[in-house]
């Protein structure tokens, strides 16, 4: 019971990393609103003891304002929506660009602004934010327009960190390495350039130790920091990659 008395928001809980981290929360004994875009998929989860799930689009701010008034204050904020766009700065076009740093990074920037005020009254508050191994941790093949989004996520980070860390506030990213989540499988399925044996040997020969990461692993993270164990970590990148940028 590790989080017992955290109420806790995370965002895209409906499959993936999202979605292990609510479960694991909710086992820890925290209070956790799972919202996701997809609520038929996310409503797989209602039911589980000390999950409420609500539908949330990150991009729309009139959205997380309303889920704001109706859940009050949260604990901790886990900001783990994500969007992989494939493909080099010359695949990339100028709504690939806006896209991925609307969900990748605006999001965050919008329910940081929308949460922070009340953390800040009550003196304690905490923020994780989902970066990757790919931003400015490691340059990474055909992934320009996300990387460069995970990287701005290292920088909200830190800039959140160094404005508010004197008023109780944490502000932590997390960078996974490759996770086996359904969005891995699909972009190994529907990748046009590459026949899925081969587009799968490319990710596994990312990780020296063999092996992709599992959704529940980063979710033992996502506790850990959310946590008072790691009431001394501020502003900084824990990376879970199975030794890809070692
Ligand atoms: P996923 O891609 O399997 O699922 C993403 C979820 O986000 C879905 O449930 C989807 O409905 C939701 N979503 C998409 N747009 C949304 C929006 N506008 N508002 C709310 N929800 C929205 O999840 P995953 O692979 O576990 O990735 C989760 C996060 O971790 C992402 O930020 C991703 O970039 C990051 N990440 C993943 C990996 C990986 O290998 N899987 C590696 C590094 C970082």
């Amino acid at each position: 019971m590790r989080l017992q008395n955290k109420k806790i928001l995370v965002t895209a809980a409906a499959q993936g990393i999202g979605r292990a981290s609510a479960l694991a929360f909710a086992e820890e004994g925290a209070e956790v609103i799972a919202t996701d875009i997809n609520f038929d998929k996310l409503k797989e989860l209602s039911g589980t003891k000390g999950i409420t799930v609500k539908k949330l689009d990150v991009t729309k701010v009139s959205e997380i304002e309303e889920l704001s008034r109706e859940i009050g204050r949260v604990d901790v904020l886990f900001n783990v929506a994500g969007w992989v766009a494939h493909g080099s700065v010359l695949d990339c076009n100028e709504e690939i660009w806006d896209r991925s740093m609307e969900i990748n990074v605006k999001s965050m920037f919008l329910t940081i602004r929308c949460f922070l005020p009340s953390m800040i009254s009550h003196g304690k508050g905490n923020i994780i934010n989902m970066s990757s191994v790919a931003s400015s941790r490691k340059g990474t093949l055909l992934r320009c327009a996300y990387q460069t989004s995970k990287a701005a996520v290292v920088g909200l980070t830190k800039s959140i960190s160094a404005d508010f860390c004197s008023k109780g506030i944490r502000c932590n990213c997390i960078q996974p390495g490759t996770i086996d989540t359904p969005s891995l499988r699909d972009r190994i399925a529907s990748n046009s350039e590459m026949d899925p044996e081969e587009s799968m040997k490319m990710f596994q020969a990312r990780s020296p130790i063999g092996r992709f990461g599992k959704a529940e692993e980063v979710a033992k993270l996502a506790v850990f920091l959310a946590s008072d164990e790691s009431d001394f970590i501020h502003g900084t990148e824990m990376v879970i990659d199975g030794a890809w940028s070692a």
